[in-house]
């Protein structure tokens, strides 16, 4: 199966290379016509004046006179050709670039819808089979209650990650479609904080999460999505980072707003990945150098859930090491 995935891939690749090599090979023709064009005019420019010259006789009346207006008239088309051709020139590159940007867009789209696909399949299919292995096994089997709480433990842990995938995937294309009714209403922000941290250390209590919570800040938000945000965004910090680091969480305010951080000392994100993190599919590096399984639409929910509540999402580094995700929402 991964073959025939892996060959494919490949065959695309490849039928893409062709067609970008087809695209620079009419670029760079379009381009040498256009200077053939130029050089052909401009040379039988000179070939009329040369000839017009030569009709000329040095003895007629106002013979320099004449030749200044050849000369002139020789430069004047010149300068239109220049003018005429330069304008052509231009309007050609810029098509040349809008059609390689957008060529440029769907391809990394449709790339990224690939990765998409085989990672929800690969996401969906994981926590079906461990779910069902563990309940055979408990069926099957008489074991220890240590042992039986362990798979039970684990069986919740998987549900719970099929939970969020489908919730994103839901919750995403409904944003998207304008299907989503906001229900706004004012929020306890700082208590809906404190429940997601303590779901959080209930399903992962080996990692430390150091809290900062101002108590009582309100916010006009929907409870669904502002929690989606905050377990998005914790998990993410949990999924990065390695199992003994310390992630932090806070949610303070200032005269206008309410900021959460989330903060963790993993590997953290490069610059130039920063602005991309959150498009949609968009997963950093490739498929062979990514260890952490993932669908690329976690930050790009973030993102619309804080644009609907008129906030702001961005990245800082963590020192020494890591990343913080900050998220500005105003305040009630
Ligand atoms: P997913 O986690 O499913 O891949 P996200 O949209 O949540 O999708 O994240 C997009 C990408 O951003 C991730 O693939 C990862 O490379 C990067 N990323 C997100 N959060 C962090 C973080 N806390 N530290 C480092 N990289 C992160």
């Amino acid at each position: 199966m991964r073959i025939i995935k892996e060959s494919l891939v490949k065959i695309k690749k490849q039928g893409l290379n062709i067609l970008l090599i087809a695209y620079w090979f009419m670029l760079i023709y379009i381009v040498a016509g256009f200077a053939w064009w130029f050089i052909s005019l401009e040379q039988q420019n000179k070939q009329m004046y040369q000839f017009r010259y030569a009709e000329l006789k040095r003895d007629e009346p106002y013979f320099v006179e004449k030749v200044e207006a050849l000369q002139d008239a020789r430069r004047r088309k010149t300068l239109q050709y220049i003018g005429e051709g330069g304008t052509f020139f231009l309007v050609i590159l810029i098509g040349a670039f809008f059609v390689y940007r957008a060529a440029r867009r769907a391809l990394r789209l449709s790339q990224q819808q690939q990765n998409f696909m085989m990672a929800v399949t690969h996401e969906l299919k994981t926590p079906i089979a461990v779910v069902r292995l563990n309940l055979e096994t408990l069926l099957r089997r008489q074991l220890e209650l240590a042992q039986q709480k362990r798979l039970l433990n684990n069986t919740l842990e998987e549900a719970n990650r099929l939970n969020t995938l489908t919730n994103n995937i839901l919750t995403v294309s409904q944003l998207e479609t304008g299907a989503y009714h906001l229900n706004m209403q004012e929020l306890n922000i700082s208590e809906l904080g404190e429940n997601c941290v303590h779901a959080f250390q209930k399903r992962f209590s080996h990692r430390i999460v150091e809290t900062h919570i101002e108590e009582d800040i309100f916010v006009k938000g929907e409870y669904q999505l502002l929690e989606m945000l905050l377990n998005n965004l914790l998990d993410n910090a949990r999924k990065y980072s390695a199992e003994k680091t310390l992630i932090s969480f806070s949610i303070t305010q200032s005269e206008r707003n309410v900021h959460i951080e989330v903060a963790d000392e993993g590997n953290g994100i490069p610059d130039t990945e920063k602005k991309n993190i959150f498009n949609k599919f968009y997963r950093v590096g490739n498929e062979d150098t990514r260890s952490s399984k993932g669908t690329g639409l976690g930050l790009y929910l973030c993102n619309k859930i804080v644009e609907d509540h008129k906030g702001r999402i961005f990245i800082k580094d963590n020192e020494p090491i890591g990343a913080i995700f900050v998220v500005l929402i105003p305040k009630v």
